[in-house]
């Protein structure tokens, strides 16, 4: 194995081990959109509960409007009673018994109708907040409608991004020597970890520990795979071209 070909195989794999990175970061935020949609969902629900519960209470005030209403009815019916009764009493005792009746009824009605009164105004005041509560969320129906297309979108250019990359990394899979890549996936198989990191300056790329100057030639002759004294990867020298475009590594 001539010199070049163990710098270009490690400079292979690390191109791979940053393309699993890129992989990896785009499948978290993948991950993290339905939870972003629930948000949307659970922010909407808050404002539809409101709405329900105004309109519960709504219900609640027309129903007892309605009871009060009911005992109007009922409180006249007996007023036409004495009335009638009036019309035949015979003595000044009868009649003013029946007067007492009748000032009683018009005293329960009038306190009555102060009532209805009060919960007309309330019905009104809900009516009121149930239209503005109604117009918020159409409004915010229509953003969250938006906001969760827009997720969706993103979602959907996330996958496509992430099978272009697949595709790039299947060619890249085939350059790389079949030990050094059994290495690598068996690191992988549970979760993404790097074998490989490139020299910068004079630091392990990774783990940015000074490297000796003894060992910095050895990685440069590239006669032998060299690990990081501390982090354990393989060191190796990148590529010019690749130096220029600043590479870092995870
Ligand atoms: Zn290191």
């Amino acid at each position: 194995m001539s010199d070049l070909n163990l710098t270009s195989e490690l400079a292979f794999l690390y191109n791979l081990q940053q393309i699993d990175a890129d992989i990896l970061t785009r499948r978290k935020k993948l991950k993290s959109i339905p939870n972003d949609i629930r948000k949307l969902r659970e922010d909407f629900g808050v404002h539809e509960q409101k709405l329900n519960a105004l309109k519960d209470q709504l219900s609640q005030v027309e129903k007892e409007q309605r009871s009060q209403s009911a005992e109007i009815g009922a409180l006249d019916e007996q007023r036409k009673k004495y009335q009638t009764q009036l019309t035949s009493v015979k003595t000044n005792d009868e009649m003013k018994a029946l007067y007492n009746q009748l000032e009683f009824i018009d005293k329960q009605e009038e306190e009555i109708e102060d009532n209805i009164l009060e919960f007309m105004l309330t019905i009104d005041d809900l009516g009121g907040e149930i239209k503005k509560e109604r117009e918020i969320l159409s409004v915010k129906s229509a953003d969250y409608k938006v906001e969760e297309a827009k997720l969706q979108e993103i979602a959907q250019g996330i996958e496509e991004d992430i099978s272009e990359i697949q595709e790039t990394r299947q060619d890249l899979v085939q350059k790389i020597a079949p030990d050094l890549l059994r290495q690598y996936q068996s690191r992988t198989t549970t979760q993404y970890a790097s074998l490989v990191a490139p020299v910068v300056g004079n630091n392990c790329g990774n783990c940015k520990l000074t490297i000796p100057p003894q060992m910095l030639n050895e990685i440069k002759q590239s006669t032998k795979k060299i690990a990081c004294p501390s982090c354990k990867l393989i060191l190796f020298e990148l590529p010019d071209s690749e130096r220029a475009n600043g590479a870092t590594s995870e």
